[in-house]
């Protein structure tokens, strides 16, 4: 009398086929959990455009044209000169640095470019990672001044100045952007 059932009887080849469908649509549902993942991180995967002091990271290059029209004035392909997206981006950096005459050393911001606003503050600055978030629909070189503006002077001092400080300054800076250029 045999207590254990051997592998080739039928009810044990029905146990296999019943374990080898089970592994069968679980490397189907992985392969499909897998492709659908990196679909979808190739549709959400930010570019990142590079100047001097920023990294701006965007994931429609529309959005990233309205940005630099809206900080620069004139509307222009980026793609055509590049180099001239970069001085746009990082004169602003500049001015702001020479009007609260404060050049931290090796100064650099994230940029993270968003493409529709809805609601909330059209920009802000983070400091837990260094980042400006923006709406290019949105932004002027004013408000753009103002958040880097917090970032120069989060980066100026070793221990962070208060956010009242902070506001006086960066208030200071966006009233006085451009008002010696006339
Ligand atoms: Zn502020």
């Amino acid at each position: 009398m045999r207590k254990y059932s051997h592998p080739l009887t039928i009810s044990g080849l029905q146990n296999r086929t019943v374990k080898l469908r089970r592994s069968l649509l679980l490397l189907f549902l992985i392969l499909v959990h897998s492709l659908f993942a990196s679909s979808l991180s190739l549709a959400e995967d930010p570019k990142i455009f590079k100047t001097r002091y920023t990294d701006i990271s965007y994931t429609d290059s529309k959005a990233l044209g309205a940005f630099l029209w809206r900080i620069g004035g004139k509307r222009f392909n980026f793609d055509d000169d590049p180099a001239l997206a970069k001085s746009r981006i990082d004169r602003i950096i500049d001015r702001v640095m020479d009007v609260l005459d404060m050049h931290p050393r090796r100064f650099h911001v994230k940029v993270f470019v968003r493409d529709k606003y809805k609601e909330g503050r059209v920009a802000y600055y983070s400091n837990k990672d260094a980042s400006i978030t923006l709406y290019a629909d949105k932004i002027t070189d004013g408000i753009f001044a103002h958040e880097v503006a917090h970032a120069v002077i989060c980066s100026f001092f070793v221990k962070t100045p208060t956010e009242t400080m902070q506001e006086v300054l960066a208030q200071y800076v966006d009233k006085h952007l451009w008002s010696d250029y006339d």
